[in-house]
């Protein structure tokens, strides 16, 4: 049976529903469509070696590298056999080259060696692939979430950096990205779009230092706020 801290209570959930309805109704105020059409736009490898260049990166330094990786490798499985002393400097702008390059290599080879062709990872039910990319070292469910997004075009929610930030400070839930996830996840109907959304909304406006309350959507339903409020 789950624990009571590791399922939401009733108006933590209504509290979702209410914040997604804001979503859903402000919508335009970011590029958010326009994010969603680039949604499965690329091939599943470049997708997953994307996002492990990403990690504890910014946006700029991920494609810097990724651009240096696909000017020098047309696949990336090409990247199983080149020298690896090459591919660490086409990717140290990102930082732990090291690091990354060995997990884009054991995600390559899981994921080759399991398909034939990588994009039939897609066709699994959305569970299965979940439970395969979250297998391979160093892709967290942060991480499984954005490749199942944007390499497969399911509707996900992946908590990063912003998304857990908002989601304290509003009061929905506490602790880990993980454990924010896997508490919050489930009750956003429109996964992947509110995702998008409040990664903007984190960037613009619940920034990390001063997040600018009295210009935010939320505030009506944010602790933080109302506790600076008294
Ligand atoms: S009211 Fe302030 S703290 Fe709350 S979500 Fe909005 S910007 Fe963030």
């Amino acid at each position: 049976m789950a624990k009571k801290q590791d399922v939401l209570d009733r108006d933590k959930i209504k509290k979702i529903q209410k914040i997604e309805r804001i979503i859903l109704a402000k919508k335009d105020m970011y590029p958010v469509e326009e994010f969603l059409s680039k949604k499965k736009s690329g091939d599943i490898l470049d997708v997953v070696v994307k996002t492990i260049l990403s990690q504890n990166t910014s946006d700029n330094l991920r494609d810097i590298a990724f651009e240096n990786l696909k000017r020098r490798f047309k696949d990336m499985r090409e990247i199983l056999h080149a020298d690896e002393a090459e591919v660490v400097e086409l990717i140290r702008v990102c930082g732990l080259p090291r690091v990354k390059l060995k997990r884009i290599k054991s995600a390559i080879e899981k994921i080759t060696q399991r398909f034939e062709n990588p994009e039939e990872l897609c066709k699994l039910a959305k569970d299965s692939a979940f439970s395969f990319l979250t297998s391979i070292d160093g892709i967290g469910p942060k991480s499984a979430e954005v490749i199942l997004a944007f390499g497969c075009g399911f509707d996900t929610f992946p908590v990063d950096t912003h998304v857990s930030r908002i989601i304290r400070r509003l009061g929905i839930a506490d602790g880990s990205r993980e454990k924010i996830y896997h508490l919050v996840s489930p009750h956003f109907k429109n996964k992947i779009l509110s995702h998008v959304f409040l990664i903007h909304h984190g960037r613009k406006i619940c920034k990390a230092r001063n997040p600018l309350c009295n210009l935010c959507v939320f505030k009506r339903y944010c602790d933080y706020y109302t506790r600076r409020q008294r």
